[in-house]
């Protein structure tokens, strides 16, 4: 077909212009075999689905790639989508195309259960490719680009669903990685999918600004070239536009509107040294008034994406606000690609410093993905850890540190020394003392002040941010725990081998072990954490070293019989100290889970209980348990009743609940300011069909709006 000849002679001659040595062979054979490969598979529009991964090439032709990267380009997907193995690939392109084309396959395989649970795994698999080889993530990139601009041609639902992740997901890890570009199709591109009026609107009005704004914008431009010439300075001057989305976010974060917006034109100067750009800056600031606090200055300061740039505004000749970025060649460069500017055609092979520097973050990532079992978990702490909004502070000694917004004193002291985190009772901000939970600002010197006897708090993790201090603080909980378990566990087996006249150096024994052993643990040290944890009870433990005696004098020694003993059983372990917990007021037939308390036996939720996920940041304290039901046992139940305020609808309630042998054991009332009632009772049921039961007889009276336990 004459117009495929064309295409991938576009694609050629693309890449010979920037690399006359290109190795053209590589790339006609990619193509040949990829195009023999997808036969005649089309693209949902109904065009060949060879273009698609020839865009693909073609974008990383603009990118620069080397030929190796473009090759994997045009194969992307023929693992995926035809009859194409690895092995074939390895055996025609040779290693290092088949590991890049295995990796984009691995990527694209996917198949979950929610939408976060897709978003979280897709994010980490791109973490992982990233950390192996970046050119995995930039051919990633080039392909859902291609995808997002052809994205009119998928259902709705899907739509969304491409343009959601790739705002949230692929546009920030570009950003991260410092492709400037990117990040802006990507965020506009999805801004159209996912508002298509307030796009269309905005893009309307960015034209029109541009058109009023344009003379007046050049005649300050002319203005500054003059003077630059005067002072022989080298400068581009040329114009700039905001970026929908970037508006859209601005509008929103402000809450302001677009007429609002003073920035969404304005002037970029490159220049040649940074020394010039200061210079430039200076022109720039004695020909028009800079306004105070719009003064940014990332050449001394990198954002830590490593984007350079000074930035400032001023009120221009006829009173109206310009904004300048001024930065050299370079910076540029890093400013518009970021880490594919280490990736180009010349630079094959392993990972530079610079590149290393975007990639720290992203093993931190990796790190901390480790410690979420749960997927939206994960995709939140990623969410939060992507976000590039940082502010720096100083030491007491001058050193720079960069933490994300919203850190607290705690998170630095995390970021400086684990011990210095542990020890840290308070903070000083230029002399003064500030609260723990004080939100650090952009050039604040702290002065963490620590004190050798002091722990971290479990409050601390309602506020600290970064991913570093929660862990940190996570495991010193933990250890801390297992300490006092320890502690306890030791004190309650003592405590029964003297009242059995037996001596302490029993706990040591040999015949210890060999109980431990019995409840299936393995060492001493955890059969003390089981006792202090309450998971065993110290007679359980030393009844197997007492000899073999009649029921009833065993009965006798025990220190005192325990309560509300009947009903319960926890994973097959008896005579264990339980109470039902008081916030969700289990029943039977409610899904149960039992918490470990610390000396105090076993409270058991129902596993709806929102308690639950505030105690449970130990898994192992948590066990199952089932309720075993046993004759007319009653049991607490709450019911929360909202009704409408009119007279003569409590006693109704109160008759009903009468009327079906239930006792009330409890009741409050209360009214609203809108005319409602709160009624909370205590019953005494029998189990939760009986409960349900009554609920719904309740809920048919009439005036009643809602019924809930
Ligand atoms: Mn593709």
């Amino acid at each position: 077909m004459p117009e495929d000849v064309a295409a991938i002679d576009d694609l050629i001659k693309k890449v010979i212009s920037y690399n006359p040595e290109a190795d053209v062979k590589l790339l006609e054979k990619a193509y040949a075999f990829s195009s023999e490969a997808h036969g005649n598979q089309t693209r949902i529009e109904g065009s060949p689905y060879i273009e698609h991964p020839l865009a693909v090439a073609s974008i990383l032709a603009d990118m620069k790639m080397d030929t190796t990267t473009i090759a994997a380009g045009l194969l992307h997907d023929t693992i995926e989508d035809t009859k194409v193995t690895v092995k074939n690939i390895k055996a025609l392109f040779g290693n290092d195309v088949a590991f890049l084309v295995n990796a984009l396959t691995k990527l694209s395989r996917m198949e979950f259960m929610t939408k976060e649970e897709a978003q979280a795994e897709n994010f980490r698999r791109m973490l992982l490719a990233m950390a192996e080889n970046v050119r995995v993530i930039l051919i990633k990139f080039a392909d859902r680009l291609h995808n997002m601009k052809t994205l009119e041609h998928l259902p709705e639902p899907t739509r969304k669903r491409i343009a959601a992740e790739t705002r949230d997901i692929y546009a920030p890890i570009a950003n991260r990685l410092g492709i400037g570009w990117l990040k802006i199709e990507f965020e506009d591109l999805s801004f159209k999918f996912l508002l298509p009026e307030l796009y269309e609107e905005l893009v309307k009005k960015i034209a029109k600004r541009k058109e009023e704004q344009e003379g007046y914008l050049k005649g300050v431009a002319v203005e500054i070239e003059k003077r630059l010439k005067e002072e022989n300075i080298a400068g581009k001057v040329s114009h700039r536009i905001k970026h929908c989305y970037g508006i859209y976010q601005k509008m929103q974060k402000q809450r302001i509107t677009f007429e609002q917006v003073h920035d969404v034109l304005g002037i970029r100067i490159i220049t040649d040294t940074k020394a010039n750009c200061y210079a430039v800056m200076g022109i720039i600031h004695s020909l028009w008034m800079p306004v105070p606090g719009r003064f940014k200055d990332y050449i001394g300061v990198p954002k830590s994406n490593m984007y350079q740039s000074l930035h400032t505004t001023v009120i221009g000749p006829k009173g109206e606000r310009v904004e300048f970025q001024i930065r050299t060649e370079d910076m540029n460069r890093i400013a518009e690609d970021g880490i594919a500017s280490h990736w180009r055609y010349k630079e094959k092979g392993a990972i530079n410093e610079k590149d290393s520097r975007y990639i720290s973050w992203l093993r931190e990532l990796i790190q901390s993905q480790k410690e979420f079992s749960n997927a939206k978990d994960f995709l939140e702490e990623v969410k939060g850890a992507v976000i590039p909004d940082v502010v720096y502070v100083f030491t007491p000694k001058g050193d720079i540190k960069e933490l994300p917004v919203g850190s607290t004193p705690v998170d630095l002291a995390y970021s400086i020394h684990t011990q210095v985190g542990h020890r840290c009772v308070g903070a000083k901000i230029d002399g003064k003392i500030v609260p723990l939970k004080y939100h650090l600002r952009n050039g604040d010197t702290v002065d963490i002040i620590t004190s050798p006897v002091h722990g971290p708090s479990r409050d601390w993790l309602k506020f600290v941010v970064t991913q570093r201090a929660k862990s940190r603080i996570k495991q010193w909980i933990k250890t801390e725990e297992r300490k006092q378990s320890i502690e306890l566990g030791t004190k309650l087996l003592e405590e029964d081998l003297k009242r059995h006249s037996l001596g302490a150096s029993m706990l040591k024994s040999d015949s210890m072990l060999e109980i431990a052993k019995s409840f299936g643990i393995h060492s001493l040290e955890d059969l003390l954490v089981s006792v202090g944890y309450g998971r065993l009870s110290p007679h359980q433990v030393i009844n197997k070293l007492l000899p073999e005696k009649p029921a009833e004098e065993v009965t006798t020694k025990t220190v005192k019989p325990q309560v509300e003993q009947k009903g319960i059983s926890i994973k097959g372990i008896d005579n264990i100290l339980y109470h039902t917990a008081k916030c969700c007021f289990p029943i039977p037939g409610d899904n149960l889970v039992g918490f470990i308390t610390r000396g105090k036996g076993v409270t058991i939720h129902n596993r709806k209980c929102h308690n639950l996920e505030r105690l449970a940041i130990d898994d192992a304290r948590l066990v199952d348990v089932e309720w075993k039901q046993e004759g007319d046992s009653t049991y607490p139940a709450r019911l929360l009743v909202e009704t409408v305020d009119k007279p003569g609808i409590l006693a109704n309630l109160s008759a009903l609940i009468s009327s079906v042998n239930v006792n009330i054991r409890h009741l409050e009332a209360s009214s609203t300011v809108e005319k409602k009632a709160h009624i909370g009772f205590i019953l005494e049921v029998k189990d939760k069909k009986q409960l349900a039961a009554l609920m719904q007889k309740i809920a048919s009276v009439d005036g009643i709006l809602r019924v809930k336990r």
